[in-house]
Formats: structure tokens, sequence, C-alpha cells
């Protein structure tokens, strides 16, 4: 199975929300919608979902037109970030919801409910309130009942940003084991990379209307497409260069990088990429170090290159940070491990 969505464009009056949008989406996958706020994503999985009508273009499930079937015809299960419970119901008779409506038979009812308690694995909740339960909880009871009619797709909108930040992080990884339980063509919608990462096998990164990049995590965050999705996938030092054939200027400093352009343009090094060392080297670049954080599993470092005209940010694991004994006030070098150039940007600067 697969979902074609070709050239989807829909304007709120005079306000492109999507500009073109086409993307394949492979039957059992998971795909992740990656984006700031207001880039499009809710409003192309609303369209898949059938509950918002394109301007123009064409959505196919295997080769048959979907925009003319309704949101129910899709058999779409969907989950928002606010998508209450109903209050007045228990956990079983909201994951029974959809089956109800349909008027399944109470003995496969029973059934289904249960397998999807397990699933969930909120079994023996089934006559709590959703009161009676955590935001976590809610949103595990929330997915069930979006299942329980044994949906083609499944479509999650930010599902967990209500959530506090370790909650979060045990529901996505729930999430993709259940996946790989179920196989269920699934598209979530998020603005957090590392949630985009950690789910999906593939990760659409949308802005403003328009999709800049389609690939693996791996391959979106190894070869970022342009200077917007470098940008957007977690901090980066920005440096303003001259580029020369294979070279760039920075400051004082000359650099070798990738590309064959020239005039003024950016460099782009992550974090990870600013090497700290004590000695001199070649093509080290003295630096003085301003605040040493620590951060996730090692050490955030702000440091300040006058020859390179600018300010940076170095993280280095824990033991290299310990070995390195760094403090406010240390004087430093730095290598520059990889620095990127994008074509889009040297037009731009
Ligand atoms: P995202 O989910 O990526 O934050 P949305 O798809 O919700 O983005 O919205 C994209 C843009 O379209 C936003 O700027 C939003 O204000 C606008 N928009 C969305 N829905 C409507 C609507 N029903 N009427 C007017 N503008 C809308
Ligand atoms: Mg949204």
């Amino acid at each position: 199975m697969t979902i074609a969505v070709r050239s989807l464009t829909k304007q709120f009056g005079t306000f492109t929300a999507l500009d073109n949008v086409s993307l394949d989406i492979k039957g059992g996958s998971l795909v992740a919608l990656l984006g700031p706020s207001g880039s499009g994503k809710t409003t192309l999985l609303r369209i898949l979902s059938g509950l918002e009508r394109p301007d123009s273009g064409d959505l196919q499930i295997d080769g048959n037109d979907l925009a003319s079937q309704s949101a129910r015809q899709r058999n779409v299960g969907l989950v928002f970030q606010h998508y209450a419970l109903f209050r007045h119901l228990d956990v079983f008779e909201n994951i029974a919801f959809a089956l109800r409506v349909r008027k399944r038979p109470k003995a496969e009812v029973e059934q289904r409910v249960n397998e999807l308690l397990r699933l969930i694995q909120l079994e023996g909740h089934g006559r709590r309130l959703p009161s009676q339960l955590s935001g976590g909880q809610r949103q595990r009871v929330a997915l069930a009942r979006a299942l329980a009619a044994r949906p083609r797709v499944l479509l999650l909108d930010e599902p967990f940003g209500a959530l506090d930040a370790q909650v979060r992080a045990e529901l996505r990884s729930w999430l993709r084991r259940l996946h790989d339980e179920i196989h269920l063509t699934t598209v979530f919608v998020t603005h957090d990379q590392d949630e985009a990462f950690e789910v999906a096998d593939q990760v659409v990164v949308m802005n403003q209307g328009r999709i800049e990049q389609v690939g693996s995590p791996a391959e979106v965050f190894e070869s970022p497409a342009n200077d917007f999705v470098m940008r957007f996938l977690g901090h980066v030092n920005v440096l303003d260069a001259q580029l020369e054939s294979g070279r760039a200027r920075v400051g004082d400093v000359v650099l070798d990088v990738a590309h064959d352009g020239s005039g003024p343009g950016r460099l782009y090094v992550r974090p990870h990429e600013v090497e700290i060392i004590r000695t001199q080297q070649e093509g080290a670049v003295p630096a003085r170090v301003l605040r040493v954080t620590p951060l996730n599993a090692g050490l955030k470092v702000e440091l300040q290159a006058p020859s390179l005209g600018s300010s940076l940010r170095a993280d280095v694991d824990w033991e290299r940070g310990t070995a390195l004994g760094l403090r406010g006030g240390d004087d430093v070098f730095l290598s520059l491990r990889r620095a990127r150039v994008f074509e889009s940007d040297r037009r731009a600067a």
C-alpha cells in the first residue's frame, strides 16, 4: 500500500498553508512530518484524514482516489494533542466507542478492547474514568481508541505535546515498539527533532507550506538538504565566510570546505564538530572559554574566538570534558572537524 500525495495546495484566504506538496508514504512505515509551528503539518494531516479539502492536487491510496472519500470511508485513526477522551465514559467504553457506533457484536467488542488494553499496557484499568489516569495513560487510551476499528492509516498530531519531557520520551519509544508490532501505516506530526528521529522511518522536513527534505533520520541528519534543515536540526554554529574554490576565509582563518563556489557565504559547524584542544596544532584556532555547562551526557562549552570574529559553542562528551578540565577564562584551541556550505545560502548572503 502506498499513499501518494501529489501537488497539494491549500490556501486560507491569501495565506498559502500548503504549496505544491508531493510525497509518497509507504505502507507499513512510520513517517514524521517535522517542522516549525505554522509550516503546514497539521493542514497536511487534516487533508489526509478528510477533515480538510485541498484547493488543488491529488491524494491516492494504491492508485485509488482518496479525495472523493469521506473521513469515515477513509477509515483513518486520529489522535491529537488535546484529543479529550469522553469524560463520562470509562476507559473500556472510550476504546469501544468506534465499534459501538459500527454496531459490532458484543463479544467482538469485548475481545477487541481487551486486546487493545493489553497493547497499551493498561490491562485491568478498563473501568477507570479518564480523570483517574495520568496524562501519558490518557494518550495511550486515545491511541487505542483510534486503533479500535482497525484503521488503514493512523494519523497522530503532536500526540505527546502536552506531556512533560520524561513521559514524552517514554511514550515515544513505546510508540516505536508498538509500531514494530502492528506495522500500521502511521503519519506522526511533531515540531521536535528528537521525537521525529527517534520514532520515524522517514522524516519529512516542512517549512512554510513546502517540503524541504525527505529521508531517513540518518540521511537527514548526515546530509541536510539546505541551510533551513541544517538550522532546524538543533543548534549549529553559523560563521560568515568568504568562499574561494574549496576554501573559506572566516575572519583571519582559512579553512578547507567541500564546495567549489566563490563569494560571500556561511559556514555551518555543529557543536560536536568543534574539537577543543589544549595545545596549538596546525589549523587550530585560538579561543577563550566563556562558560561550561553540563548538558545531557557531556558538556556544553561556550567560547569566544577573536580570529573567527565570532563566539561558538562546542559540545564535548563527559570523559573528554573531564580530561580537559575546562573552566571559564581558559585559553584553548579549536579544530573545526567539519564545516558545511549550502548553495541556497550563498545567494542569500
Ligand atoms: P503546523 O501544524 O505546522 O503548526 P498548520 O498546518 O496548523 O501548521 O498551519 C499552517 C498555517 O496555516 C498557520 O500559519 C495557520 O495560522 C494557518 N491556518 C491553519 N488553519 C487555518 C484556518 N482554518 N484558517 C486560517 N488559517 C489557518
Ligand atoms: Mg500543528
